[in-house]
């Protein structure tokens, strides 16, 4: 069932779910804590992922006492790229644009929160047999009410914490003229160009 959560949401999103599309009727119809409302109007739709996201967050930050992460103190190291992690970027202000949020392209359900400056953090990873339920909501319904020990193995961690986020220097590439990051510069015959700009020429 991992499997298939991964699986599910790197499919065309043909079949999005929004809370006001599911059926009225549908005795299933999970409950849905306050504080991940405004993580599904994040995602834009409600499915398994988002929720096992949203309780890695809340187990792996009431571990190690975080609070959300304003600049960099807290850091993220994501095993996936899975509906998840927006719930995991939006609990723990750990974000793709503020550069505290590291993936690894590994297809896991793995989540490490740590602190800065020590590193003291948390590994949260899905246990591999929990999920029974084929009906979706079903499914939502026993990730939101399991409890957190029957659903991952949390682990107290001390890592070495990636270097901060850096500001760079933009300087015009030589063919396209747009500034670029001067660390993304490629050079040839003494000139700097842009990623794609390099490509082209070569
Ligand atoms: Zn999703
Ligand atoms: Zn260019």
């Amino acid at each position: 069932m991992i499997l298939a959560i991964l699986i599910e949401v790197k499919r065309p999103k043909t079949k999005l779910i929004n809370l006001s599309a599911i059926n009225p009727v549908s005795m299933t119809q999970p409950h849905i804590p306050p504080d991940l409302k405004p993580i599904i109007d994040f995602h834009g739709h409600f499915c398994p992922g988002l929720v096992l996201g949203y309780r890695a967050a809340k187990a792996g930050m009431e571990r190690i006492h975080a609070m959300r992460s304003e600049d960099e103190e807290l850091i993220a190291i994501v095993e996936n790229n899975s509906c998840a992690v927006d719930a995991i970027q939006y609990m723990t202000g750990c974000t793709f644009g503020k550069g505290n949020l590291f993936f690894r392209d590994y297809g896991k359900h793995v989540y490490t929160l740590a602190l800065r400056p020590l590193g003291r953090g948390v590994r949260v990873s899905l246990k591999g047999t929990v999920f029974e339920k084929e009906d979706r909501n079903e499914l939502i319904e026993q990730i939101l009410s399991i409890d957190e020990n029957e659903l991952f193995d949390i682990q107290d961690v001390t890592i070495e914490l990636p270097s901060h986020a850096r500001i760079h220097e933009s300087v015009p590439c030589s063919r396209c003229g747009e500034p670029v990051m001067e660390t993304r510069i490629k050079e040839k015959d003494g000139k700097g160009y842009c990623i794609p700009c390099f490509n082209e020429k070569s």
